[in-house]
């Protein structure tokens, strides 16, 4: 079931209490926006913008590499790095259920010309060495050249260690890969691993970090490598039209989000901790909270009512199946978890709402 089922169900009028849907919910705060209003700007595509070259600086040197670039989302970022790593023909492996391969619309394959191998994932949501080594195509005109080793973390919401993303990218470097990671929420996992984010970075060739969504700014990745990469990706940028002009104002927002956000990630996990316990509390489904999500699997059949009730209640939460998904982020106000927790109980509670679509 799509991750993304019952998300598009946006509010029905009534005000809105917490919007646990994705953290992409976060919205810019009074002292970012004016961040973003004092920011010195120049034209991007000519490398002139004073804060987008900080920001690039600022972000390259926390993922412990040499330069980075700067995009309006972490899809396009992603994709560029797959065209500055692969020729068409080449292969990208990467893992089952990861956003490069579930939720970017194939656009490698698409745009970049290349085959997606899926790799199986543990229940760490991390890749095998020996998977890894099994997928890997032989030097064989039958074969596409195995290229590419897309990770990521976190994986929704799990943080995996330094020593499973080390084993991995050890695996395909072995084997003349190279590696990606796509590290969206790359700061839930550090944060939550308790790690510098360059130990994590550092083990990649290239680097997604993306800017929109835990962190807070409106829009806006970076994706880091070294500097002769970031000529391959600063040219798929502009051929996929992600080169922009007075970027600064954009950047700023980054900038702001990380230097005054990042810590706060911690709180968003602590918040995610305490709502889960409060919620198998309730024995009404099993519950999984990794960094700042949740996942609830109640019964079948009520993930949709279940969804319709909070959200006339002001509370959006993803509805997908088997398992729905609360992540808890900067924009959610501590005291609302006690709201949540009780209309989902006044849900269980009342049998009137279970008959009406029987369990
Ligand atoms: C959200 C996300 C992306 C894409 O981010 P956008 O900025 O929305 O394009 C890529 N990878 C992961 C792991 C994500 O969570």
């Amino acid at each position: 079931m799509s991750l993304y089922r019952g998300i598009d169900a946006g509010p029905s009028g009534q005000e809105i209490i917490c919007d646990l849907r994705s953290d992409t919910a976060t919205c810019p705060d009074t002292a970012m926006r004016a961040a973003m209003a004092r920011a010195e700007v120049g034209d991007d595509c000519r490398g002139e913008d004073p804060s987008v070259k900080r920001l690039e600086q600022t972000v390259a040197k926390l993922l412990g590499q040499e330069a980075a670039t700067f995009f309006p989302t972490a899809t396009q970022s992603n994709l560029s790095a797959v065209m500055a790593h692969c020729q068409r023909g080449d292969e990208v492996l990467v893992g089952e259920g990861y956003h490069l391969l579930a939720d970017e619309a194939a656009g490698a394959s698409v745009l970049a010309d290349v085959a997606l191998q899926p790799l199986s994932v543990g229940a760490d949501m991390c890749v095998d060495s020996s998977e890894i080594e099994a997928r890997i195509k032989p030097d064989d005109p039958h074969c596409p050249v195995s290229r590419l080793l897309s990770l990521e973390n976190t994986v929704s919401g799990i943080a995996i260690p330094l020593a499973r993303i080390r084993c991995a990218a050890e695996a395909a470097r072995e084997h003349g890969l190279a590696i990606h990671l796509d590290g969206a929420r790359l700061l839930n996992a550090t944060t939550e691993l308790g790690v510098a984010p360059a130990e994590l970075g550092q083990l990649a060739d290239t680097v997604t970090l993306c800017l929109s969504k835990g962190l807070g700014a409106p829009a806006g990745a970076v994706l880091a490598g070294n500097a002769y990469l970031m000529r391959s990706v600063r040219r798929a940028r502009k051929i996929l039209g992600g080169a922009m002009r007075q970027a600064g104002v954009l950047a700023a927002a980054g900038l702001y989000a990380l230097e005054n956000n990042s810590a706060g990630l911690i709180r968003d996990h602590q918040l995610a901790a305490d709502f889960s316990s409060r919620l198998r509390a309730l024995g009404c489904g099993h519950v999984r909270q990794a960094t700042n999500m949740v996942h609830f699997e109640p019964p079948l059949g009520v993930h949709e009512p279940l969804r319709v009730f909070l959200s006339e209640k002001g509370i959006l939460i993803g509805a997908q199946e088997p398992a729905m998904r609360l992540v808890f982020h900067r924009d959610v106000d501590p005291a609302a978890i006690t709201t949540v927790i009780e209309a989902i109980e006044a849900f269980f509670e009342d049998a009137s709402v279970l008959n009406r679509q029987p369990v």
